[in-house]
């Protein structure tokens, strides 16, 4: 009755040598503990008796709510209850009404949603596993469209890499048009691509038809930051908007289905681009 089972630590791990212990052992353990407290603690119990109907001697010798065995209000013998059917090495730690539910059928005390709760709200391992149904988003930069842009005015340009090669390339360069058409161009090239190759795909698939872009979009790519590209956007008075990984923009609506988009940027100029022509695209603008 005293719970001195061989071998037997408590539910509540006051024998730390213990590391496995037996289910049914321990409730058994544990039931001689409930038990032995009742006898101590039979004015409560009286009182229970007459506020509520269920709790009844039901053996004769115990005292029970309905089939299960009363806890008097001993809160080690509450919290072995509750480890049993919560924490032990099979319970899995489920939720408080699961716990709950679990219980009711072989324990019972008053209130005894509010101790569950309690109990479970303070477990650690639920709270280091624990969904976070909110967690804290970088703050966005949207990037709000110019009105009546023309189109590729304003760009994205973004890497599509680790391709399987085809015709000597692994990756494609995704240059969106953010504002007014949405399109995007898929240029075939290779992921050791530098800002330079990329401006020469610029010049060759977009710029004879659309001319230079006002605005850019980037993230930080070290191939595309560089100080010379930023003189550059000086120069032709391009607006760069530099992206970073805290900071992601929110831009292209629908293509964000297509690949996570880390912008880059271009405005590089290259060696072989001729002033005078550049000089004629942007009177362009
Ligand atoms: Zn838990």
């Amino acid at each position: 009755m005293d719970g001195s089972h061989p071998g037997n630590g408590q539910p509540g791990g006051e024998n730390e040598n213990i590391q496995v212990m037996d289910w049914d052992t321990l409730e058994s353990n544990l039931d001689s503990k409930i038990k032995l407290a009742q006898y101590q603690d039979q004015k409560k119990l009286k009182q229970w008796t007459a506020a509520f109907k269920q709790v009844t001697l039901a053996d004769g010798t115990h005292y029970y709510h309905w089939n299960a065995l009363v806890v008097v209000a001993d809160n080690t013998l509450r919290r072995g209850v509750t480890s049993l059917f919560h924490d032990q090495l099979t319970a899995g730690h489920p939720g408080i009404s699961k716990t709950l539910q679990l219980i009711s059928p072989y324990y019972w005390w008053p209130n005894m949603k509010a101790f569950i709760t309690e109990y479970i709200q303070g477990c650690a391992t639920c709270q280091m596993n624990k969904v976070n149904t909110h967690p804290s988003h970088p703050p966005l930069s949207p990037i709000t469209p110019v009105e009546n842009a023309h189109p590729f005015e304003t760009i994205a340009m973004d890497f599509i890499t680790k391709l399987p090669p085809s015709g000597g390339y692994d990756t494609i360069l995704m240059i969106t048009d953010t504002d007014c058409t949405k399109a995007s161009m898929f240029l075939p090239c290779k992921e050791t691509i530098d800002s330079e190759g990329v401006m020469q795909l610029y010049l060759t698939h977009v710029l004879p038809h659309y001319g230079l872009p006002k605005k850019i979009i980037s993230d930080r790519d070290p191939r595309f930051t560089s100080c010379f590209g930023k003189e550059l956007c000086h120069l032709l008075d391009i607006h760069q908007n530099i992206s970073t990984a805290y900071h992601p923009v929110t831009i292209l609506g629908p293509t964000t289905n297509f690949l996570s988009f880390s912008v880059i940027l271009f405005c590089i100029l290259g060696h072989s681009f001729p002033t005078r022509s550049l000089m004629r695209h942007l009177d362009r603008h």
